[in-house]
This record gives C-alpha cells, sequence and structure tokens, in this order.
C-alpha cells in the first residue's frame, strides 16, 4: 500500500503541478519527474545548477523572481510565491507559478535549503488574456459609439445601478462610470424634473411587460446645461427575479432644435413672430371646445372642473387702414415694417392666457378667453390707443396709421370656432363701412352695437 506522502505526490504531478529542492549553500538544485516533465525535458539531462535554472527563466522575468527570492531568503516574506515564464525543451516559453519555502537556516538566518512546487499556468493566463482582450476590445468598441452604451440592472429590491456603462456616460450625463456602478442616484439627479416622472414610467412600463424601453427626455448637466436624450434599451429578466436591460442613450438636442423649427415654421408668421391663421384658429377651436363644455355642464361649473372664465371668449378682427396707401407711399418694405410694429404693439397689450395671430396680410385675429364683449371692447380701445400713441417709426420718420376692429363672443349656439370669427369679420366690415379707426361689436345673438 503506497503511504500518504506518495499519495500527495501523485495528486501534485497529476495536477500540473513540479517539485523543486534547493541546496542554498551548494547550489544544487533537484527537479522531480513531475517537473522536468511540466517542460519537456527528461530527469537525466537537465542541469542541477540554480545558474543553469536561472537560464530558463525569461529575461524579462529573471529580475523580479530575483528580487523575490532574495526577500524570502533574507526574511522579508514568509514564502516565495512569483508568476513567470520558464523556457520548456523546445524553445518556446510557458507560464508557471512557483511557489516556495526556506526549510532549514544556520543560526545567523542564513537560508540553507529550500523546496517548493513549479505549476504550469499557461492556460490560466491565455485565459486571462483572452478576457481581458474581449473586455478591451468591447470597451473600445463601446467607446467609439456615439452615444452612452450601457448595462442598467435593477434589483427584486429596486436598488438600480449600471453594471456598465461606457466612456460616453462623460458627454451623456456628466458622469464617470464609476460613479454608477452601485446607484443609478447620481444619474437621476440630472433628469430634468419636469421630465423625471416620464423617464421612470417607461422604465416601469417595459418592466412590467418586458417590452423595449424607449423614452426621449431633457438632462440638466454642469456644463452643457438642458440637452435632450434619448434611451432605448432591452430587458432581460435574470435568474434572481432582477432585471437587466441592455442600451443606448444618444444627444437627439440637435434632432430637437430642428423638430422644433419645423414645427414653428408649420405654426409662427416669418414676418412678426406671431401665430399663423393654422396654429391661432387651432387655439381658438380650444377655446370653443372650453366654453362648449362649461355651457354643457349647465351652471355646475365647479363639478365639471371648470372655473367661471371658461364660460366665455371675445374675438377679435383687426385689419389696418389703408394699407394700400402705406405701400404705395413709403414702399412695401416700409409697410412690412409697419405690419412688424403693429404686431409688437398687439402682443404687449395680451395676457398669458390670450392669443394673437396673422390670418394674412395686414389682417390679425385675437382671443381673449374668459372675456365678455365689454371686456374685449376694452381691449379693442386700449389696441387702438396704444396704435395712435406710437406710430411706427421707419429710418427715423414717424408712420401714422389707424385700426379698424370688429368683436363677437364664443356662444354656445355657435356650431364651430369659424362661426364667431365669421361675425367678427361681419363686425369688421361694419367697422370698415362706417369710417374705418372704429371698433364695431356683433354679439352672438346677433345684437349689434356700436362704439367709436
Ligand atoms: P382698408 O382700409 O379697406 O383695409 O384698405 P387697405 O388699403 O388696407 O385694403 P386691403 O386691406 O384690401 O389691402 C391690404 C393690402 O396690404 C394689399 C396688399 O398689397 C398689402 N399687403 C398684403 N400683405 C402684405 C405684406 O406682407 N406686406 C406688405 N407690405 N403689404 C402687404
Ligand atoms: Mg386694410
Ligand atoms: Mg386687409
Amino acid at each position: 500500500m503506497q503511504d500518504f506522502a506518495d499519495i500527495v505526490t501523485l495528486a501534485i504531478v497529476g495536477s500540473g503541478t513540479g517539485l523543486w529542492d534547493r541546496n542554498v549553500v551548494t547550489g544544487e538544485i533537484r527537479y522531480s519527474h513531475g517537473w522536468v516533465e511540466l517542460l519537456g525535458y527528461d530527469l537525466d539531462h537537465i542541469s542541477n545548477r540554480i545558474e543553469d535554472s536561472y537560464d530558463r527563466v525569461h529575461p524579462d522575468d529573471l529580475a523580479y523572481v530575483q528580487a523575490t527570492m532574495c526577500a524570502h531568503f533574507e526574511g522579508r516574506t514568509p514564502s516565495y510565491e512569483v508568476e513567470h515564464r520558464l523556457r520548456a525543451k523546445d524553445g518556446t516559453f510557458k507560464w508557471v507559478l512557483t511557489r516556495g519555502r526556506v526549510i532549514e537556516r544556520d543560526a545567523a538566518g542564513r537560508a540553507l535549503r529550500m523546496v517548493g512546487t513549479t505549476t504550469d499556468i499557461t492556460s490560466t493566463r491565455l485565459l486571462a488574456e483572452e478576457l481581458r482582450n474581449s473586455r478591451d476590445l468591447i470597451a473600445n468598441l463601446t467607446n467609439e459609439i456615439p452615444g452612452l452604451v450601457f448595462q442598467y440592472r435593477q434589483a427584486v429590491n429596486g436598488a438600480a445601478c449600471l453594471p456598465y456603462a461606457s466612456m460616453r456616460i462623460a458627454d451623456i450625463y456628466e458622469l464617470l462610470p464609476r460613479q454608477v456602478a452601485t446607484t443609478v442616484a447620481p444619474l437621476e439627479a440630472r433628469i430634468h424634473p419636469e421630465d423625471f416622472d416620464l423617464y421612470r414610467a417607461a422604465r416601469v412600463a417595459s418592466a412590467a411587460d418586458m417590452v423595449p424601453w424607449h423614452c426621449t427626455f431633457r438632462v440638466l448637466l454642469p456644463t452643457q446645461g438642458l440637452r435632450w436624450r434619448q434611451i432605448d434599451a432591452r430587458p432581460v429578466r435574470q435568474e434572481d427575479g432582477g432585471i437587466l436591460w441592455h442600451g443606448l442613450v444618444v444627444d437627439v438636442t440637435e434632432h430637437k432644435r430642428v423638430e422644433q423649427e419645423l414645427k414653428d415654421l408649420a405654426c409662427i408668421d416669418h414676418l412678426t413672430q406671431l401665430p399663423n391663421r393654422r396654429a391661432f384658429t387651432e387655439r381658438l377651436d380650444e377655446a370653443f371646445l372650453c366654453v362648449g363644455r362649461a355651457a354643457a355642464c349647465r351652471g355646475d361649473l365647479h363639478a365639471a372642473g371648470l372655473h367661471e372664465n371658461d364660460s366665455r371668449a371675445a374675438v377679435l378682427m383687426i385689419d389696418l387702414d389703408h394699407f394700400k396707401t402705406i405701400n404705395d407711399t413709403y414702399g412695401h418694405t416700409v409697410g412690412d415694417a409697419v405690419i412688424r410694429h403693429f404686431a409688437k404693439i398687439l402682443r404687449t397689450t395680451l395676457r398669458v392666457t390670450d392669443c394673437a395671430g396673422r390670418l394674412g396680410g395686414e389682417e390679425f385675429a385675437v382671443c381673449l378667453p374668459g372675456a365678455d364683449l365689454a371686456q374685449a371692447e376694452l381691449f379693442a380701445k386700449r389696441l387702438r390707443r396704444m396704435v395712435a400713441a406710437s406710430p411706427a417709426i421707419v429710418r427715423g420718420r414717424p408712420i401714422d396709421f389707424t385700426v379698424s376692429i370688429g368683436i363677437s363672443d364664443i356662444t354656445a349656439c355657435d356650431g364651430q370656432a369659424g362661426d364667431t370669427l365669421a361675425r367678427a369679420d361681419k363686425a369688421l366690415y361694419s367697422a370698415k363701412e362706417r369710417g374705418r379707426n372704429r371698433v364695431e361689436v356683433t354679439a352672438g345673438a346677433a345684437a349689434e352695437r356700436v362704439i367709436s
């Protein structure tokens, strides 16, 4: 029966480990069979001199190996352990882990004998190198993507973090990957407060139905300020019940700016920067629907979540008088300046809830939500006074002009917002007929009054 020491030796040999025994005084070293096999040598042909053993160490590793050995000889380390390369018989180098310990010292503490093991770790090193290469490849690739490539992990208890974040997190959130490696708190602090609920709701919906997480939201960044971001990520359920998303966050600020510009182009009048006919009509429709809703609740406005002001709205049609003459006298460019000047006056007279629009040419309309006809008349009179008091100044020259205004109110009897606008237009026509530079009112009930 084999004794325990033999079994241990067999086990060590079977694990790709060789043994060595070094006489520090004579410089002689003995190797086990397993040790020489590790490097493809045979016991009869391998030198037993320590100088020769150093010849087999890779030149780049030699200094480090000897320094580590020296530290142990001098008693500065409890054992000797070093990873280095050794030349095999075929000339190639193998990565090994060498461990040893001085087992005999003289009275002065000088090392006399040392034993140890050498283990082939070439495959482990290769695997580690492959992993390092893959990790570097992922980092290099993701860092080139114009956006933040990330993993977002949400644990069952709701705690969330970004186990992986590419370096572009520095642009996207002005953060570093390590700041979000264990918590998303610094990232969430960057999200615009008004968009935070939307951002969270999109993630919650993605988690609930395991559908892609998509959201466009604003961030407030220390350096870049307000920017638009878009997130797209796919969720995967984890074994522990948590969810792991893989995705991308990109900068969509420029896209949003162009989108807004296009929207403005479709809704804003270029000359005056007021809403154009289309945009004004939309606002008028809103006011019309509001009055309709107020009428439908038969006086119980509070129950319908409405306010007294929601039950009425007035509409004004305004046209500049004798504008052709201004064009003919001063030229079209001056005419444009007068139109712009009037738009400016009009804008200063509006409350935030009011809306004015340029319907075309030198024709404007105003919607005053919450105003009755009397209030609308006061508004119109004030506007006329302001026009009279502040002529357009073009190239240092004052150009006087006047306006005619027709007013009507939105009533529950109107079939559509256009009915009110048509009545206000009729009132404007009357103002023109009756001499211009005046205000006419046509109430919804068709009662007509004249105000100078
Ligand atoms: P009334 O008092 O009856 O309104 O007389 P008016 O001369 O203003 O007549 P009308 O409203 O019919 O004519 C408007 C003129 O405004 C006709 C057109 O040449 C001119 N016009 C329309 N759009 C523009 C513009 O954008 N710029 C300039 N400068 N003129 C315009
Ligand atoms: Mg006119
Ligand atoms: Mg006109």
